[in-house]
C-alpha cells in the first residue's frame, strides 16, 4: 500500500538522503508521488461524498493543499497510475483518516504471490524483503504464503518496516519488529484451553450412526472402538441396543471450539456386558487405557483381524450376520468384507507360512507366544513373507476370494497348542497391569474421571426413565 501523507517538503529532503535509494525507483518518481496524492484525493472524495462527517472533508482539504503544492513544486502534468489505484480497495483505506503511519495495515496474499511481490505492492524495498526473509527460522515461514492469508504491517514515514504480523495457524502468530533498524522476530502462542465433554449413544443402525447422533465425529467413534479393540469384536458382536458413553476433551481457543481432544474415560455395553476404560499417564509419561482395576486394555490379541471401520459401512445391524455360521464344520470364523479390505495381525508374532494352495487360496499363518497360531485364508494379496516378524495390528494381507471361496471373505482360525479354538470366546493371555508401585497414583488420578462418567451416565438414564 502507498503512503498518502507525505509532506512535499519531506519528499525533497528525503530524496537527497542516501536512505531513499533503498526504495524502488518507481516510488520516488515525482509523477507518481503526485499521482498518489491525486489518487488519494479521488478516493477520499469518493469515500467522503455520501458522508457528511467533518473529518473526511478535512482530509480532502489537506490532500488538496498537498496536491496543489506538489503541482506547484514540480509544475508537471499529472498522471494517475491505474494499477496502483486498483490495488487499493476503498474498504481497506485506513490511511486516509489517519496522519500517523503507526497503525496496522493489511495486505491479502494473492494467487502467485510471494513476499517480494507483496512488499513491492506495499511500497517496501527488495532489501527489506531480503532482511526479513533471511532473519531467522521464524521469518523463513514467510516463504510459504498461501492465497487468502493476511499480512499486517506498520511502516514509518520513511516507508521502513516497523512491524509485521502474520498468522501462521489458529494458535501461532509471527511478529517481526524493527528497533533502530534492528529486526527481530518472535512467535506468539495462544493457549489452547481444554474442557471436558460428555457423550452418550445407543446403537440403532450402526456404531457410526449412533456416534453421529451423540454429536461425535467419525474419528472419535474410531478412537472409541480402538480403546475396546481387544475386548469387543466390532464387526461380529455389535448388536442393536448396545450403548456407549464417554468423557472426552474439547479444545478451545479464545472461547471458540477448535477441535476435539482425547477420550478420558469410556464405557461400552456390548450385549449386556459392560466394558470400562480410563486413560492414565504413568510415571514414565506413557499414556494408555486401563480398566478401572488397572489392567491394560491392550492384550496379546485383538478380537477381530479386520478393522470395523472398513466393514460397518457395508453391513447394517439389521443384517448383522456377516459370519457364515459354520464354526463347527470348518473350525474358523468367516468375516465377509470387500476384496482389498486390509487384514491385520491379531497379535505380534512371526510369519510361519505365506503361500498358496487350491483350498486356502493365498494364506498367511502367524506363530505367537504361548503355543498360539493364527491363520488367515483366501487373501487377494499377501503383504508379508515367511519368517518375517509382525507387530500387532500390522497389515499382513488383503481380503479376497482365492481358493475355495464363493465370495470375498476372510477365513480366520485361532489354534492353541494344535487345537482349534473359537477366537471370540477363547480365554486370552492376561493383560499387563499398572505397576504395583504406582497403583495408588493410578487410583488417585483415574477415580475422579470414572466417577464423573458414572454420575453423568446416571443423570442420562434418569432422563430416559423419567415419566
Ligand atoms: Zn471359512
Amino acid at each position: 500500500m502507498i503512503k498518502h501523507d507525505y509532506k512535499p517538503q519531506k519528499h525533497k529532503e528525503f530524496m537527497r538522503k542516501p536512505l531513499f535509494n533503498r526504495l524502488p525507483g518507481w516510488i520516488t518518481h515525482p509523477y507518481l508521488i503526485i499521482g498518489m496524492a491525486l489518487s488519494s484525493l479521488t478516493l477520499a472524495i469518493i469515500l467522503s461524498s455520501p458522508d457528511p462527517k467533518p473529518e473526511p472533508a478535512d482530509i480532502v482539504d489537506t490532500i488538496n493543499k498537498e496536491a496543489a503544492e506538489n503541482a506547484l513544486t514540480y509544475g508537471t502534468p499529472i498522471s494517475i497510475p491505474l494499477e496502483l489505484k486498483s490495488d487499493i480497495p476503498p474498504s481497506s483505506q485506513p490511511v486516509l483518516a489517519n496522519t500517523s503511519t503507526k497503525t496496522w495495515q493489511t495486505e491479502a496474499v494473492k494467487k502467485g504471490d510471494n513476499l517480494s511481490k507483496i512488499f513491492k505492492r506495499i511500497g517496501l524495498s527488495p532489501q527489506q524483503v531480503h532482511a526479513v526473509i533471511t532473519l531467522d527460522d521464524n521469518t523463513a515461514l514467510l516463504k510459504h504464503l498461501k492465497p487468502g492469508e493476511i499480512i499486517s504491517y506498520q511502516t514509518d514515514k520513511d516507508n521502513n518496516l516497523i512491524k509485521l504480523k502474520y498468522t501462521i495457524d489458529i494458535q501461532r502468530t509471527l511478529l517481526i519488529s524493527s528497533n533502530n533498524n534492528e529486526l527481530s522476530s518472535q512467535i506468539e502462542n495462544k493457549v489452547i484451553e481444554y474442557r471436558t465433554a460428555y457423550a452418550q449413544g445407543t446403537i440403532e443402525d450402526s456404531l457410526f450412526a449412533a456416534g453421529k447422533n451423540a454429536k461425535l465425529t467419525d474419528t472419535q467413534v474410531m478412537q472409541l472402538a480402538n480403546i475396546f479393540d481387544w475386548d469387543i469384536d466390532f464387526i461380529l458382536d455389535i448388536r442393536k441396543g448396545d450403548s456407549f458413553s464417554m468423557l472426552y476433551l474439547e479444545k478451545f481457543l479464545e472461547g471458540e471450539k477448535i477441535g476435539n481432544g482425547e477420550i478420558l474415560a469410556a464405557e461400552f455395553i456390548n450385549q449386556g456386558k459392560s466394558f470400562k476404560a480410563v486413560q492414565y499417564t504413568d510415571i514414565n509419561n506413557k499414556t494408555s487405557y486401563y480398566t478401572p482395576d488397572g489392567l491394560s486394555m491392550r492384550k496379546a490379541f485383538l478380537r477381530a483381524p479386520l478393522k470395523f471401520s472398513y466393514i460397518s459401512s457395508n453391513f447394517k445391524p439389521k443384517r448383522f450376520h456377516p459370519i457364515l455360521k459354520r464354526w463347527k464344520a470348518h473350525r474358523g470364523i468367516d468375516y465377509r468384507a470387500r476384496t482389498g479390505t486390509p487384514i491385520r495381525a491379531a497379535g505380534a508374532g512371526k510369519v510361519i507360512a505365506s503361500s498358496y494352495t487350491r483350498y486356502n487360496g493365498k494364506y498367511v499363518f502367524l506363530q505367537h507366544g504361548q503355543g498360539i497360531v493364527t491363520k488367515y485364508l483366501h487373501m487377494s494379496r499377501r503383504a508379508v513373507g515367511r519368517n518375517k516378524r509382525v507387530t500387532q495390528g500390522q497389515v499382513i494381507g488383503y481380503v479376497g476370494s482365492t481358493g475355495l471361496a464363493e465370495a470375498p471373505h476372510l477365513h480366520y482360525e485361532f489354534v492353541v497348542n494344535g487345537v482349534h479354538r473359537n477366537p471370540r470366546t477363547v480365554k486370552l493371555p492376561q493383560a499387563k497391569p499398572v505397576a504395583k508401585t504406582e497403583k495408588d497414583r493410578f487410583t488417585t488420578k483415574t477415580a475422579p474421571l470414572l466417577s464423573q462418567l458414572a454420575s453423568r451416565n446416571a443423570v442420562k438414564s434418569k432422563q430416559y426413565t423419567a415419566p
